[in-house]
């Protein structure tokens, strides 16, 4: 089967900066890839050149059989297909939960309102918050903000979804419920890039954990035999200081 993303000598400069350095990685359909790696080294990066977010440097990726690195690629429709949580999570503040979600739905996709409101109440039940669809975003904690955040980017139905620490910014008594809308969309077969500092997250959910390091992948494997059996000195090292 063709990989659902494939990222070949992905390159990444800032100026003089060489942040990533040459990154191969291939992520197959319904596959749960989660990215760890001490800050710095190139995470979020990777993940906003899977969208496209930034111009690549050089190398290719290519998503369902677009290369996004093609001038004549449509990257909205690219876009549309690939939803984005990060860690701040950026709600409209001036309109309740319910029109956060139903914005781009009805913006971009021209989608009717009463179909995307239905669509959006089922999110948010899937998100375990049915009853704030009228709240404003500033009444929510940030365990809900994210949340919402997260149906926010599942209204547009994507088939791919990339999370960039979001729970980071959470106090612990947050986190969990985070984590278990992320578990379940893992297991509804939601092809996903998470990078993450939740190593309890990435051993039970990923199918392969990779790990980075300045601007290069180190080592990519089961989350099993990172965790354990860890080959690089560089992870080994990491994996102490976090476990
Ligand atoms: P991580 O997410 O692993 O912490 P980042 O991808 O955020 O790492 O950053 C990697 C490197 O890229 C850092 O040296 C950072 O300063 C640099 N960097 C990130 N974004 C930009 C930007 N927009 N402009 C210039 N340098 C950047
Ligand atoms: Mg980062």
């Amino acid at each position: 089967m063709a990989a659902k993303i494939q990222v070949t000598n992905l390159k990444k400069n800032y100026g003089s900066n060489e942040v990533l350095k040459g990154l191969d990685l291939s992520v197959a359909e319904k596959e749960v890839v989660c990215m760890i790696g001490p800050s710095g080294s190139g995470k979020s990066t990777f993940l906003r050149c899977l969208n496209k977010l930034e111009d690549l440097t050089s190398g290719s990726i290519v998503v369902d059989g677009h290369d996004i690195s093609d001038a004549k690629t449509d990257l909205n429709v690219i876009r549309q297909n690939i939803g984005m949580v990060f860690q701040h999570f950026n709600l409209f503040p001036h309109v309740t939960v319910l029109e956060n979600i139903i914005l781009a739905p009805v913006e971009l996709k021209k989608e009717t309102r009463e179909e995307a409101v239905e669509e959006a109440k089922r999110l948010l039940a899937q998100v375990g918050l049915s009853d704030k669809a009228d709240a404003a975003p500033n009444s929510l904690s940030g365990g809900q903000k994210q949340r919402v955040a997260i149906a926010r980017a599942l209204a547009m139905k994507p088939d791919i979804m990339l999370f960039d620490e979001p729970t980071s910014a959470l106090d612990p008594e947050m986190v969990g419920d985070v984590l278990d809308v992320m578990k379940q969309l893992a297991k509804d077969g939601m092809t996903m890039v998470v990078v993450t500092h939740e190593m309890g997250f990435a051993k039970e959910v990923a199918d392969r954990v990779v790990f980075m390091a300045d601007g290069y992948i180190l080592e990519s494997s089961t989350p099993d035999e990172i965790f354990s059996h860890p080959k690089n000195d560089r992870t080994k090292d990491f994996l102490n200081k976090v476990l």
